[in-house]
């Protein structure tokens, strides 16, 4: 039966009979949901929750905030398989894919449990003569996630757990094509003891995000999407002068030095590459190497590898890869094939036209590996997000390093090698906002905080860890003198 998932407003589900928007099933093909479209009446009541539930939630003590948050991580816990489930069933990638991603967002709740101490300023004392000065960060007020579809629960527990926890109020739009899992996890929130309009949720498209990022009583935006969405979000949001971290698409370069274990590197790579179905702004997609030899013994290794992964429904067990996420984006990945092959890269693999024989109608799509490719190809050039590795050959570690800090885009990096001064190098000189030495897939861990460079970021301040605690809170620093009651005789 098809289910309606419904925003959620002031603790209350809403299921309104608006604009609707289906939700796919996309291991079969087929519409399982919808999800009604939230106007500007139905995101006035969803900030409207959140600016009053705002008062008495910025005056908790930080130390009730935590522990309600400790509650919220144990919920998550006893419901990670539920929430994996979820994930899924809309999204597509495996249940393994799927619990893992969850855990990672679990981590950073974990991380926001320790506000308290996220949350200590600075104290000088007698900066002048009696003068004490100190520091204090405080909430911003309402705060607006906007989430992409590829990690249903997972970027939505990056962005409001540490937003509430700093005492900010939150309105979370999912992606439409997930709303499931987003919805479930701030169910769970509640049952620990979030107050109601402390974290509202409205389902939509760019009706709702329009409302949202324009609306005069939110003060900060988060979003995670595509580059050209992430732009046209910052500016907006901006322009209505909202706090804004916007984060956008990648093409992450996997270096691959002469003197790596090449055994090793390509283990990595083809999980890194086709994990989610290269569903992943994380996702290693170019292999770059510095010889031909190199070049010829890692693509040699890649082929019985990747023929060896296995493409079915996500709930099939030892699946490595699901399906793509909508019919739409599938036709998106299968053109950038096509055209690989019209720009002349040479096909080593070409998994695009595989049948899932229990799931016909299932939007799978088998791993491609091209080679030859040149920096002056769309397929280099543009994001594919689909399971499509392209090997592209350099002459030199500087040649590979210039045509990686060329690139549009920069948000993760990876070298292979034994040698730890080319990694020292590698890490220094590359304009890439996370590196990974050794390391296919350098997601930050919740202590440190997440955000790459250049197109992949509109804004300057990453998500979770301390970076985080600064964009949801605003500095405010004392100066203080006090005199004596009475003058000293
Ligand atoms: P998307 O940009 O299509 O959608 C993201 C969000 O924006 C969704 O909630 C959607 O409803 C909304 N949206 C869509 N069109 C809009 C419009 N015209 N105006 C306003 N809002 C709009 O992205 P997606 O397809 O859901 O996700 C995939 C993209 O996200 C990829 O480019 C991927 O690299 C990127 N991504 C980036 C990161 C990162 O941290 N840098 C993480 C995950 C995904």
């Amino acid at each position: 039966m098809v289910y309606g998932v419904p925003h959620l407003i002031n603790g209350e589900k809403l299921q309104l009979e608006k604009r609707k928007l289906d939700i796919y099933n996309p291991s079969n093909g087929e519409v399982a949901g919808y999800v009604s479209v939230a106007d500007q009446e139905v995101v006035d009541q969803a900030v409207a929750s959140a600016l009053k539930a705002f008062p008495a939630w910025s005056a908790t003590p930080s130390t009730q905030r935590a522990k309600i948050l400790f509650r919220f991580k144990a919920l998550l816990d006893e419901n990670l398989k539920e929430l994996a489930a979820l994930v899924t069933q809309e999204h597509g990638k495996t249940l393994i894919e799927a619990a893992g991603s969850v855990q990672r967002g679990i981590d950073v709740v974990e991380f926001a449990c320790g506000i308290p101490s996220h949350l200590k300023g600075d104290f000088a004392e007698e900066v002048a003569s009696g003068i004490d000065s100190y520091s204090m960060r405080q909430p911003l007020g309402v705060c607006v996630g906007i989430t992409p579809f590829n990690f249903p629960g997972m970027i939505p527990l990056w962005m409001f757990p540490l937003a509430i926890a700093c005492g900010n109020t939150f309105v979370l739009k999912p992606s439409e094509k997930v709303p499931s899992c987003a919805l479930k996890i701030v169910e769970l929130a509640k049952k620990a003891g979030v107050p109601d309009g402390v974290v509202n949720v409205v389902q939509g498209d760019k009706e709702t995000v329009d409302a949202l990022i324009t609306h005069k009583d939110v003060n900060a935006v988060s979003f995670v999407g595509s580059s050209a969405i992430a732009e046209y979000v910052y500016k907006t949001a901006i322009n209505h002068n909202k706090r804004v971290q916007a984060f956008g698409g990648a093409k992450n370069h996997c270096l691959v030095m002469p003197d790596a274990d090449l055994d090793q590197a390509v283990e990595a790579i083809v999980l890194a590459a086709f994990g989610s179905s290269g569903e992943r702004c994380m996702a290693i997609s170019v292999v770059v190497t510095i010889d031909d030899k190199t070049a010829d013994a890692l693509v040699e290794k890649f082929k019985p590898r990747i023929q060896a992964l296995k493409v079915g429904m996500g709930t099939t067990a030892n699946i490595d890869i699901g399906p793509l996420i909508t019919k739409a984006h599938w036709e998106k990945v299968k053109s950038y094939v096509d055209l690989g092959k019209k720009e002349g890269a040479k096909v080593i693999l070409d998994g695009s036209d595989l049948e899932v024989t229990e799931a016909k109608n299932g939007f799978f799509m088998g791993p491609c590996l091209f080679d030859h490719v040149k920096p002056n190809m769309r397929i280099y050039q543009e994001e594919i997000f689909g399971p499509v590795l392209i090997v592209v050959r350099m002459n030199n570690f500087d040649s590979a390093l210039q045509m990686i800090n060329q690139h549009d885009y920069g948000n993760g990096t990876a070298i292979y090698t034994r040698d730890g001064y080319t990694a020292r190098v590698f890490a220094e000189k590359v304009q890439v906002g996370m590196v990974g030495i050794n390391v296919p897939v350098p997601v930050p861990v919740p202590s440190h905080s997440f955000g790459g460079w250049k197109r992949s970021i509109f804004s300057d301040i990453g998500m979770y860890g301390p970076e985080a605690v600064r964009f949801y809170t605003k500095l405010k620093t004392v100066t203080a003198r006090w005199y004596p009651k009475e003058k000293a005789k």
